[in-house]
């Protein structure tokens, strides 16, 4: 069981908050900030990112949405925060790994293609060790979270 309401981090942090930080004072608790962030570092938004509080282990989901409405509208920055479980984390952790297997592939072919050009084969690459690196991080956690 977490111990997340004893926590000198956790519990300054509701279970879950949602705030609109663009037209707003809002922010989130300063604790946020000493949050481990351990996936969905550069991947699809929609995942998410996952965090862990280092003193009680508590995992957490922060999502950042910006949209700019096209200059169309005033436009908006939501951030989210919220609790989950060890098993939710776990999950969404696998999620992540796929997730960047999956783009590590679709760059791989979209650098095999004779027509791509160099400079973009190049950030390909990049992009490439950035996720094999992300991936090694997500599996540790994965490992540590074994029990
Ligand atoms: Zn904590």
């Amino acid at each position: 069981m977490s111990n997340h309401k004893t926590c000198s981090i956790c519990k300054y942090l509701p279970d879950s908050i949602d705030i609109e930080t663009l037209h707003t004072e809002d922010r989130l608790p300063v604790q946020e900030k000493q949050l481990e962030i351990i996936g969905g570092l550069s991947s699809d938004s929609s995942l998410g990112q996952i965090r862990k509080c280092p003193s009680c282990d508590t995992y957490y989901v922060f999502v950042y949405d910006h949209d700019s409405e096209s200059g169309m509208g005033p436009g908006y920055t939501d951030q989210s925060l919220y609790r989950i479980s060890k098993e939710d984390a776990k999950e969404r952790l696998s999620k992540n790994i796929h997730f960047n297997q999956a783009y590590i592939e679709k760059l791989k072919t979209e650098s095999n293609l004779s027509s791509t050009l160099d400079t973009v084969k190049k950030q390909n690459m990049k992009k490439i060790i950035r996720y094999r690196k992300e991936t090694k991080v997500i599996e540790s956690h994965i490992k540590s979270m074994a029990t």
